[in-house]
């Protein structure tokens, strides 16, 4: 039995459909998917993935917007009713995307200037501001890339 268990079990059609049936398969105990066909990722469906998190919309319609306003994040897609949040621990890739693409930007901000021999004080002031700002300012599309990179890793039919 795996250890992840899904946030909400309810049974409504779009999670039979969806995420929670792979992941019965994967344990191999649970409800199946009615039409047991895994959907197929194309290079089109990863462009609109990624076009869809640029725009911080719901990655499975591209309509419902993911946040209501600041760092405030939907629990569901308004239009085709989406759990944005898919079991506990979900954003723990979301916050690695963060702390990634934030420690490439520190590092190409202080370490290429540093090896042109910059001066120390720009590049400490640069450094520090930018390691605290850059993942509160990449937050909401972390969150967003999140979601579109784990449609990819487990793809489910996009509307
Ligand atoms: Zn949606």
């Amino acid at each position: 039995m795996s250890k992840m268990t899904p946030k909400c079990e309810t049974s409504t059609p779009i999670l039979e459909q969806g995420y929670l049936g792979r992941l019965d398969r994967k344990t191999g105990s649970g409800t199946q998917n009615p039409d047991d066909t895994e959907p197929t990722l194309t290079i089109g469906d990863a462009v609109r993935l990624l076009a869809r998190a640029l725009h911080l919309r719901c990655t499975r319609c591209g309509r419902g917007r993911l946040f209501s306003h600041g760092f405030q994040m939907y629990d569901r897609c308004s239009f085709c009713g989406w759990t944005f949040e898919r079991e506990e621990g979900y954003w723990t890739g979301a916050m690695g995307i963060n702390l990634v693409v934030t420690e490439l930007l520190v590092a190409c901000g202080v370490v290429v200037p540093a090896a042109m021999q910059a001066p120390l004080l720009p590049l400490l002031t640069i450094g520090i501001g930018a390691a605290i700002l850059l993942p509160i300012l990449f937050y909401r599309h972390a969150k967003a890339f999140w979601m579109a990179l784990d449609f990819m890793i487990h793809p489910v039919t996009l509307l």
